[in-house]
């Protein structure tokens, strides 16, 4: 599969919380590039807006909800 940001034309923003969620693990922690797929560009610019969306705290740094 191709880049998510680049198949869908769109490039990812700390507001669009759905998306950003997608790319972190149950751990709330940020999938890695060989896993999500998202392209160089893309994945630089994803990992500045989680951060981003952390500080804002629209996303928690690290979760334990759904652990067993
Ligand atoms: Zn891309």
């Amino acid at each position: 599969m191709r880049c998510f940001f680049c198949q869908y034309n769109s490039a990812p923003s700390f507001k669009d919380i759905e998306n950003l969620g997608k790319f972190l693990t149950a751990r709330k922690k940020i999938v890695g590039r060989e896993r999500s797929n998202v392209c160089a560009k893309h994945q630089r610019k994803l990992t500045k807006e989680l951060k981003y969306a952390r500080f804002l705290g629209l996303l928690p740094y690290v979760s334990y909800q759904g652990i067993k």
